[in-house]
């Protein structure tokens, strides 16, 4: 059984994907991080630093697991002809994380991508030319915003992903926050890209947030203000970030990250200055 956080009546199950270098220096991926705050990344999160000192990631899903159905939050870097071959270690191993789960691809109602890279959405279509949802009987969610923006994130998506999930007649776009079938709900955070959206699942005093890429590493949960290189608005992404982060005092928000090594870790929110 793959690792998995038990909230209420809520299962959430880490789905690993694959892992790998970065493609280019760390250093130019968080340019503003200082050396400081590198050693303290690197105390918090030793398995992302490699033995040649690149930037190592994870590559993961998540699926939210209760009575009411099974969620989905991102599809991963997919198989080997996969948008995300060019840079990503595909193939992915998200099929057998999900079967050492016990999830069927039918089983899944919903699948929530958070935003259009590569990475995050390559096991959403397969079959290539006779391209299908991986998940037949779920509604896949995006933003409206990111389906808008598309051809400013990733052009070659419309094809892969979009349009095949149209023909199918599974892609739902929301505006903004809204509420999922199975518990909790979908969170507008953009920055990363336009239309970049989380998960927030809440049992009681205590939730879990499925972030997507509102932090890819270790630096910008310590340091919420650094921006990442490849957020499209760098500001944005920083106040969605922080607002996240910041939450109500009380509990403990549990976070789930597709990229740190841990795939899940307890975040006390900083309690206001009084
Ligand atoms: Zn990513």
């Amino acid at each position: 059984m793959p690792p998995s956080l038990q909230l209420g009546p809520y299962t959430v199950i880490a789905l690993a994907d694959g892992e790998g270098p970065f493609f280019s220096p760390r250093r130019e991926a968080f340019p503003g991080a200082t050396a400081d705050q590198w050693a303290a990344a690197d105390r918090f999160d030793p398995g992302a630093l490699d033995a040649d000192g690149r930037w190592w990631l994870r590559f993961r899903a998540f699926a939210v697991r209760s009575d009411r159905g099974v969620t989905l939050v991102d599809a991963g870097i997919g198989p080997a002809d996969g948008p995300a071959a060019s840079w990503a270690p595909v193939p992915g191993a998200l099929p057998a994380s999900l079967a050492a789960a016990g999830i069927d691809p039918a089983d899944v109602d919903t699948v929530v991508l958070t935003h259009l890279h590569t990475d995050h959405v390559g096991w959403a279509v397969v079959g290539g030319e006779r391209a299908r949802p991986y998940f037949p009987n779920a509604a896949y969610l995006l933003q409206r915003a990111e389906a808008e923006a598309l051809d400013r994130i990733n052009p070659q998506l419309r094809s892969a992903v979009l349009d095949p999930l149209r023909a199918a007649d599974r892609l739902r776009l929301l505006d903004g926050d809204a509420p999922l079938r199975g518990g909790g709900r979908v969170l507008a955070t953009p920055g990363h890209t336009p239309g970049h959206q989380s998960v927030l699942v809440d049992a009681g005093r205590d939730r879990v947030a499925v972030t997507g890429d509102l932090l890819v590493h270790a630096v910008q949960l310590l340091h919420p203000e650094l921006a990442y290189a490849h957020e499209m608005d760098a500001e944005r992404a920083r106040v969605s970030r922080e607002r996240l982060l910041r939450g109500p005092a009380a509990g403990t928000l549990h976070l789930a990250t597709p990229h740190l090594t841990e795939p899940f870790l307890a975040h006390r929110p900083a309690r206001p200055a009084v």
